[in-house]
């Protein structure tokens, strides 16, 4: 496919915004100076910016000498985004300011088996309708809310076309959304979502070449390629949860056997338990929160049980990165999503002599694995980035039907 001169013109308005973000209060020459740009390209861009409100003048630079510098800031309040993370067990809502900082939180528990999409929908309006209240910001502000849902969508129908996990096929999510929710919404998945919270904000942020690792209930691999996302033809690079690991393997919700995620994932990781304990205490049947949370609490306490676990999962995840890093030779790799979060260092440590056991040398001495220094929730933070791009992206072409976002005017219920 090829880009245009206004994806270009869109990618730069990114770049100059992420880098304002970043590095707030900054001048139009050290924004030429770290995106690249020229600096009448920077000029241009930072004018946009300026009239949409997402940015402020904040004074003048002291220079030796030459002239004074102008200085602009993000403009925190000129602003809201709502980050969506719908999980297989929970939904998690985050409501941010232009900055990203969070301004209100809202958690719904999905208990197992209750995965209608209209359950979901419901759980979702109400979690967003709560961070609207707690904020008290005028709906106006709300720039967009960017939905976050497992498996494969199409982004510019809303369409969840098939989540593994609760056999959905198809379902219109976004318009089933757009009943509840006013704001322009913009729906994709966690592996991208993650991926664009760390080009953003975190590890990714001025690499090349990154890969994202999603350990949730799910798995897969956002990657940051060439300093952007990339997708595939049609939405669904990254799928490498579904990539075989063991031939004739454990039976996966796709259909295959063997897949990376029927190792690694939460519900993975309890088998890899049971396995070895049938009757551990660690062991929450039903629950993956509460056995990934027993596990995390007795690996801090040197319990051997919990260490060969996490020892086992990480000879699985980490011949299934050693691929990632031979195939696709990243800067870095980044463990995210919750699974990766809360059992932290002690799988990182083992996940990386695991790549240094599989990997070539020469892509593996180039590529760093690291936890995601992203301190909150990273789909939540990516789905919000998704509702910022898509404002970003309707610069200059408001009169132009939108297609990629939906929009209503009848207010929130
Ligand atoms: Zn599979």
């Amino acid at each position: 496919m090829k880009r245009t001169s206004r994806d270009i013109r869109t990618a730069n308005r990114y770049e100059v915004l992420r880098q304002i973000i970043a590095e707030s209060p900054t001048s139009r020459q050290e924004l030429a100076a770290a995106t690249g740009l020229s600096l009448a390209t920077v000029a241009t861009l930072v004018g946009e910016l300026l009239d949409l409100r997402m940015i402020t003048e904040v004074g003048f630079e002291d220079s030796a000498g030459g002239r004074p510098r102008g200085l602009v800031a993000v403009n925190a309040s000129g602003g809201a985004l709502i980050g969506v993370d719908i999980a297989e067990t929970y939904v998690h809502v985050e409501l941010f300011d232009l900055a990203l900082n969070v301004l209100a939180r809202a958690d719904e528990d999905m208990r197992p088996g209750e995965s209608r999409p209209e359950q979901v929908v419901g759980h979702v309006a109400a979690a967003v309708g709560s961070v609207v209240a707690q904020a008290g910001v005028e709906a106006a502000r709300v720039l967009g809310v960017g939905v976050s849902v497992p498996g494969q969508v199409d982004r510019d129908t809303g369409i969840a076309e098939y989540a593994p996990n609760w056999d959905w096929h198809d379902v219109p999510l976004l318009d089933l959304l757009a009943e509840h929710i006013a704001y322009p919404l913009h729906l994709d998945n966690p592996l991208r979502a993650c991926a664009v919270a760390e080009l953003w904000f975190g590890a990714a942020r001025g690499r090349g070449d990154a890969v994202v690792v999603n350990l949730g209930t799910g798995v897969g691999a956002g990657l940051a390629l060439g300093g952007g996302l990339h997708r595939g033809v049609s939405n669904s690079a990254g799928e490498w949860g579904h990539t075989t690991l063991v031939l004739d393997g454990r039976l996966c919700h796709c259909g295959n056997h063997g897949c990376v995620e029927t190792y690694v994932g939460a519900p993975g990781i309890m088998q890899n338990l049971r396995e070895l304990s049938p009757r551990s205490v660690l062991l929450h049947p039903e629950d993956q929160t509460a056995t990934i949370d027993a596990l995390a609490a007795a690996v801090a306490e040197s319990d051997p049980v919990a260490l060969k676990v996490v020892r086992d999962t990480a000879r699985y995840l980490g011949a299934g990165i050693a691929d990632l890093v031979n195939l696709l030779n990243p800067e870095v790799v980044v463990l995210s999503s919750w699974v990766a979060a809360r059992l932290g260092e002690p799988l990182l440590e083992e996940v990386r002599q695991a790549v240094a056991r599989h990997a070539l040398r020469r892509p593996l001495a180039a590529t760093e694995i690291v936890l995601s220094p992203i301190p909150t929730d990273p789909v939540s933070l990516g789905a919000a980035t998704f509702a910022l791009e898509g404002a970003l992206q309707s610069v200059g072409q408001r009169a132009v039907k939108r297609t990629h976002a939906r929009s209503r005017t009848a207010p929130p219920s």
